[in-house]
């Protein structure tokens, strides 16, 4: 996996006319630790850096993942219903795609080089230069499937292992979707 020192992202920055200022570093870091697979809304985002003490207003979160994600430092991902989630961009030519639950935002990425490829081919014969190439699958995930989507799940249901996945200490198992 691919991950930025703060001073070869300092000198890429700088080359692009941005500064890397210590909040930005701060969101910087929270990506870096975050493990692969996972990805994160502007909101979750600002509630990780109010739990490690380092509170940034949602507005400068907000603004700090879109702009860094136009510099090609994150990837932007439109989960369901136009909700944006963000992670490290990788300097891997392998780029993934996603597969996304729109009951749950269970996320599960894959790799496939013959988007990438057809991608290129597309942007080349248009002349353009491209930024970044993925694939995201709308569908429902097995849990939901299970409970009888979409007619007996409620619309704020998450899959247990959605959650899991966002919390990752020790949790109670939810056997029961709230009312
Ligand atoms: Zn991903
Ligand atoms: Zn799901």
């Amino acid at each position: 996996m691919f991950s930025y020192t703060a001073d070869s992202l300092k000198s890429e920055l700088n080359s692009k006319g941005w500064r890397l200022t210590p909040q930005r570093e701060t969101i910087l870091q929270v990506f870096q630790t975050l493990a692969r697979g996972n990805h994160l809304s502007a909101e979750e985002l600002h509630d990780i850096l109010g739990q490690r003490g380092e509170p940034i207003s949602l507005s400068t979160v907000y603004r700090t993942v879109k702009l860094m994600a136009r510099m090609g430092i994150l990837r932007e991902l439109e989960l369901a219903e136009g909700h944006k989630h963000y992670e490290l961009n990788s300097a891997s030519p392998h780029h993934h795609h996603h597969l996304v639950c729109v009951q749950c935002n269970r996320t599960i990425e894959f790799e496939n080089d013959s988007i990438w490829k057809q991608g290129l081919k597309q942007v080349d014969r248009a002349g353009f230069q491209m930024i970044d190439c993925q694939l995201t699958i709308y569908t429902i995930c097995p849990e939901a499937l299970r409970m009888g989507w979409p007619a007996s799940v409620p619309s704020r249901w998450m899959c247990s292992r959605s959650i899991a996945s966002m919390e990752p200490t020790e949790k109670p198992e939810i056997s029961s979707p709230q009312p």
